[in-house]
């Protein structure tokens, strides 16, 4: 299977939409720019499969960038979907489909005590942050290299020369002033954390983290990292955020901090809680949640929150999300990893592959990285060209050497055997 030739349909309508969109896309990484490829449109997906505007059916790692645990197309979420959809869409009040999915949420995760949807999770990210300044009443927030929190203007930022020093911006447009409320750490680095609360002694609000690094690829928190950042941040009077929008729903039920047993003060959640539609959520303690309007002053609002659309396809996607589930996914996960490690060293590849629960990396280096630093010493080329050769075969990945794949309960026997079998010749076409 060739790329998309010049008189493809893709070929057409990637040709209008660079005339439409900036870059031709609605969402940077759908370019494929970091593996030099022309980009996919995709038409079509159902459970672990997606086709493009020319017919060719892909095994989908993309997963709709997290979403699609389920698979695509998945019949009970569709059918959630259809039968809401004649009730109108916006009605503008308190929709029962609400309610069913917050009580669903609350009882995976008890630390949301109270929560509130959005329509995204970076609005969830930028509400979450508001709150907790206004319940500290301080100004600055510690971030990690490499995490990607959404585009909320304080989060797109870049660690200043030397550790806990305030960042700079890491976006044109991004003010310097907000970018210097932020303070940029490593990540796996307990000792930064400690010192970024000695010099910026009562000025931390919070402390953001993705509790499994997933944005530059999967990197997994040593342990005890989580808990020094809870112990850290509540002996400074400090909030602690999980940023779970990937995590959530993924490592399990109670998402990462119900795997590592951490409880954060706020959390965020989006992704499989929408069941594939436009969702965010925000929430934890009841008396910080208190202080969101118009129970409190911190002002937080939606046209679309709580959409009955995603309400639907939210519960309808957690109500199949059962243990049992969750083990044969993490065994597909787990199996994957295995066979891709074994197959890239018989090929001699310097690659290693990190996994935990549903998520996995193939990084091009020799070690699984701690920290974005290391991730992004990974060989960005040779990841190119293994992209390209499982793309070539009817494999898609996540068009980046620094995404997590996303794996679906819907991958089975055949996508796991046909998917090594890929990397097996990736492997070897991966050499220069
Ligand atoms: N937080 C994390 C950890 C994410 O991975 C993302 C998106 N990939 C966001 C926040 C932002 O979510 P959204 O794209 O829905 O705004």
């Amino acid at each position: 299977m060739a790329g998309v030739g010049t008189s493809s349909r893709s070929a057409g309508l990637i040709e209008r939409a660079e005339h439409l969109f900036p870059g031709g896309v609605s969402s940077p990484v759908r370019a494929f720019r970091s593996v030099g490829r022309p980009p996919l449109v995709l038409e079509r997906g159902e459970g672990p499969y997606v086709w493009d505007a020319d017919g060719r059916r892909f095994i989908d790692y993309i997963g709709g960038w997290g979403p699609a645990i389920l698979g695509h197309a998945d019949p009970a979420v569709t059918e959630a979907i259809s039968k809401a959809i004649g009730n109108g869409l916006a009605l503008g009040a308190t929709n029962p489909a609400e309610i069913e999915l917050g009580e669903a949420i609350r009882s995976a995760m008890p630390s949301m005590e109270r929560l509130r949807f959005t329509s995204s999770g970076t609005e969830a990210v930028m509400s979450a942050l508001r709150l907790a300044r206004a319940a500290t009443g301080r100004d600055l927030v510690v971030k990690f290299a490499g995490a990607y929190h959404g585009h909320a203007d304080s989060m797109l930022v870049e660690a200043g020369s030397g550790v806990a020093t305030q960042a700079i911006a890491g976006s044109a447009g991004v003010s310097d002033v907000v970018a210097a409320t932020t303070i940029v750490l490593p990540y796996n680095d307990p000792d930064s954390v400690s010192l970024a609360f000695t010099e910026h002694a009562g000025r931390i609000a919070a402390v953001i983290v993705e509790p499994v690094a997933a944005n530059t690829g999967v990197i997994v928190p040593i342990p005890g990292f989580l808990e020094h950042l809870r112990e850290r941040t509540h002996a400074h009077g400090a909030l602690l955020i999980f940023d779970e929008v990937i995590t959530g729903f993924r490592l399990g039920r109670g998402g990462a901090q119900g795997r590592f047993d951490v409880r954060p003060d706020l959390t965020t959640l989006g992704k499989i809680i929408g069941g594939g539609m436009p969702i965010g959520a925000y929430g934890g303690r009841a008396d910080l949640m208190d202080l969101v309007a118009p129970a409190g002053p911190v002002y937080q609002a939606g046209t679309l929150s709580g959409h009955p659309l995603s309400m639907a396809a939210g519960s309808a996607t957690l109500a199949q999300l059962t243990e049992g589930r969750y083990v044969a996914l993490e065994d597909t996960a787990a199996e994957l990893a295995d066979r891709l490690a074994r197959a890239a060293s018989k090929a001699s590849r310097r690659a290693s592959v990190a996994q935990i629960g549903p998520l996995l990396t193939v990084f091009f280096r020799a070690s699984v990285p701690v920290n974005a630093e290391e991730a992004l010493a990974s060989d960005r080329a040779a990841f190119a060209r293994f992209f390209g050769s499982m793309l070539d075969q009817g494999v898609l990945l996540p068009p980046s050497p620094f995404e997590a794949w996303f794996p679906s309960m819907a991958h089975g026997r055949a996508e796991i055997e046909a998917t090594i079998e890929a990397a097996t010749t990736a492997f070897e076409e991966a050499a220069a």
